[in-house]
């Protein structure tokens, strides 16, 4: 059985409905302060899950979701992810993503189970020095949530240096679309992301562009956006890895291309067939022009490559966006 912590939050809804399809079971924790137990309703339909709702704060609540349960690896998705909040409030930040971690990482220990596929970011990169980002630029995260989780990458090197719990930390650059068949997508509140913002804007709400004067090729910010099934899928071959006895590692995920605001917004407008209103704004505090990955490295060990492209992500994503209104 798989733990997934955050499974009925955004990327963690989608690997979990990936293990349901595989026949896996599933075992999903989660508070729903951010995730949704509608998410969870719909997951059900999938295959053999098992909900249970708490918070990683508090350790005994992370404990029973051990207990009794034959929990063979750990896919802890269960974060605060808001980097603007982060800067606001690090306190929240470094109390629920580090305190909250090592309960979990404390639970495992208790119970025996060695092998944590964690969801990083490439925000722990920081302001890119050169791109494409291999796994080999320096981390110098520029705020409390990429810093929150560049100490839980160092725990883990730790934890396995002491413990032997193995861990695969998955830095994950723009996740972007819905599930295939528009039953699980992006459900933030409130929304912060590109795609669901530009897919949304109406008359009465128009769409941002924040900033079109950076140094690329249109003016307007460069980001690579990654298929959240495909990032899915990366969760599946890390698992398989640990499974097989690979060594404690990180990976990129991304596609290698970049996109820009631009791009994108017209690819919505294409995917919508209408008209989106358009404001430029200034730019947004703390936004790099350019991140894009290089997957190399998780090409060639773990052996996954994305499938799906952009427009197939906007696609995803409207769909999933009409089915809720
Ligand atoms: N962006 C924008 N308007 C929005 C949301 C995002 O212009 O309402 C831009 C943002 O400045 C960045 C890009 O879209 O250049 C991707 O932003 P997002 O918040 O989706 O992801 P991030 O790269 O910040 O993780």
């Amino acid at each position: 059985m798989i733990l997934v912590t955050g499974g009925a939050g955004y990327i963690g809804s989608h690997l979990v409905m990936s293990l349901l399809k595989r026949g896996e079971d599933v075992i999903v924790f989660d508070s729903l302060e951010i995730g949704h137990q509608e998410t969870v309703e719909t997951l059900k339909e999938y295959g053999n899950l098992k909900f249970v709702k708490g918070n990683l704060k508090n350790l005994d609540e992370i404990r029973g979701a051990f207990l009794g349960n034959r929990i063979s690896a750990v896919v802890h998705f269960a974060a605060y992810s808001q980097v603007a909040e982060s800067v606001n409030n690090p306190q929240k930040y470094y109390y629920n993503n580090v305190y909250g971690t090592m309960n979990l990482l404390n639970a495992m220990l208790e119970f025996g189970v060695k092998e944590i596929v964690f969801s990083s970011t490439a925000a722990t990169y920081g302001e890119p020095e050169y791109t494409p980002i291999d796994e080999k630029h320096p981390q110098n995260p520029i705020n409390p949530y990429g810093n929150t989780k560049l100490i839980i990458e160092k725990i883990l090197d730790d934890y396995d240096r002491a413990y032997g719990l193995k861990s695969v930390r998955l830095r994950y650059f723009n996740a972007a679309g819905a599930s295939s068949d528009s039953k699980i997508g992006e459900l933030h509140e409130p929304e912060t992301h590109l795609i669901p913002n530009v897919l949304k804007a109406e008359n009465n709400k128009v769409f941002k562009m924040f900033g079109d004067d950076y140094d690329t090729k249109d003016g307007t910010c460069i980001r690579d956006y990654i298929n959240v099934e495909d990032l899915a899928e990366a969760h599946i071959k890390a698992l398989e890895y640990l499974n097989n006895g690979g060594k404690t590692d990180y990976f990129n995920l991304g596609t290698n291309t970049g996109s820009s605001v631009k791009e994108v917004f017209d690819i919505c407008e294409k995917v919508k067939g209408e008209k989106i209103p358009l404001e430029v704004c200034p730019r947004r505090e703390g936004d790099p022009a350019i991140l894009i990955a290089d997957n190399t490295k998780a090409k060639n060990i773990l052996h996954w490559y994305p499938q799906k492209d952009l427009k197939y992500s906007v696609e995803t994503a409207y769909n999933f966006i009409k089915s809720k209104s």
